[in-house]
């Protein structure tokens, strides 16, 4: 069992496939995505040696994300290698939608139990202004076609942008009156890259959990292996809502989640350093015990907390580069 030296539990292991992505999101990549060195991302060998490692450390969730993941070429194998692995009890996977109306389909047969679609808003015009894409009725689709498919969780991401939090919120509390979706409203995080957008555009997420406690939203237990959000459910809705409020104070006292991201270093944190590299342990399958001792050496340097308060964001430039 990974635990860290505040006895937190880890769980559940975030990993990118990728840093590329075929979106401009305001806040996450603005101007696109931009090879700076070329770089070879995990191989399946060293996907599969990993997944191993950290099951072997307790982990039962993985989470496959990005960049934007749908856009590895190898996915479907990706996606067997990692549910199929001892230990391994969920496979989730956060991506921006674009193939899964196509695709939902072959994920689910490959072991995809869990889907995250990112939807900054149902208002057509303003998701491209957002994305800078016209794809809102394709990620839509997508968002249906999961829903039909029956994975076990379909939610959607949310980013609260000040400007049209309150408008969207409202709108979205009416779409999941009679949708089983978790809609899930994360606070905008500030990123090395671009500090201006989130001084004009962060809220904070709590006056969201006032107004849903004041209309007798219900907040939810937590599961061990359960991502960050605060959940709530109401007898009237068939959907949920979840908040992810990193900028509250008890945030990283819940945190029971990895990163790898998709160059093989180890992030105990978003908001942290370097990250610690692995790939030199990646290629034997017999490095396996020293692998799994380098992670939990390393757990031990986690800090408790992140110091985004401070406006101090570590060396994350975008949440693309190692996996939001
Ligand atoms: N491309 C995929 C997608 O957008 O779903 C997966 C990677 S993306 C980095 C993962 C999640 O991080 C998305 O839901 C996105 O909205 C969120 N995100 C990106 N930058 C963020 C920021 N600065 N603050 C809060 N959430 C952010
Ligand atoms: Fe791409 Fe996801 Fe970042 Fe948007 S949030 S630019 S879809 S990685």
């Amino acid at each position: 069992m990974l635990s860290d030296s505040f006895d937190r539990k880890f769980f559940y292991l975030r990993l990118s496939l990728t840093d590329v992505c075929n979106f401009k999101c305001d806040y996450c990549l603005p101007d696109g995505y931009h090879c700076e060195t070329p770089h070879a991302n995990l191989s399946l060998s060293e996907i599969e040696l990993l997944a191993r490692c950290f099951a072997k450390l307790g982990t039962n969730k993985i989470r496959l994300t990005g960049g934007e993941p749908s856009l590895r070429k190898d996915l479907v194998e990706v996606m067997q290698i990692c549910s199929q692995t001892e230990g391994i009890k969920q496979l989730a996977m956060t991506t921006n939608g674009f193939k899964l109306a196509s695709h939902a389909k072959r994920w689910k047969e490959a072991g995809l139990s869990h889907v995250n679609v990112s939807v900054d808003s149902l208002d057509p015009r303003q998701f491209e202004l957002i994305t800078g894409t016209k794809t809102f009725s394709k990620v839509m689709r997508g968002v249906d076609e999961a829903l039909n498919q029956g994975f076990e969780a379909v939610k959607l991401n949310a980013v609260l942008i000040k400007h049209m939090a309150e408008t969207n919120f409202i709108k979205y509390l009416e779409w999941i009156k009679h949708r089983p979706v978790e809609v899930r409203f994360i606070e905008l995080m500030q990123m090395g890259d671009h500090p201006e957008y989130f001084e004009q555009h962060h809220i904070a997420g709590d006056g969201f959990k006032t107004l849903l406690l004041r209309q007798g939203w219900e907040q939810q237990i937590r599961a061990h292996n359960a991502g960050p959000a605060q959940v709530f459910h109401h007898p009237d809705y068939a959907g949920k809502i979840g908040l992810i409020m990193p900028y509250s104070n008890d945030f990283c006292a819940s945190c029971n989640r990895l990163r790898i991201s998709s160059l093989g270093k180890l992030h105990l944190c978003l908001f942290g350093e370097e990250g610690v590299d692995l790939r030199d342990l990646l290629s034997n399958s017999a490095q396996q015990d020293q692998l799994m001792q380098r992670i939990e050496t390393a757990l031990q340097t986690k800090k408790v907390s992140h110091f985004l308060h401070d406006g101090n964001t570590g060396a994350t430039p975008h949440l693309a580069s190692i996996g939001g």
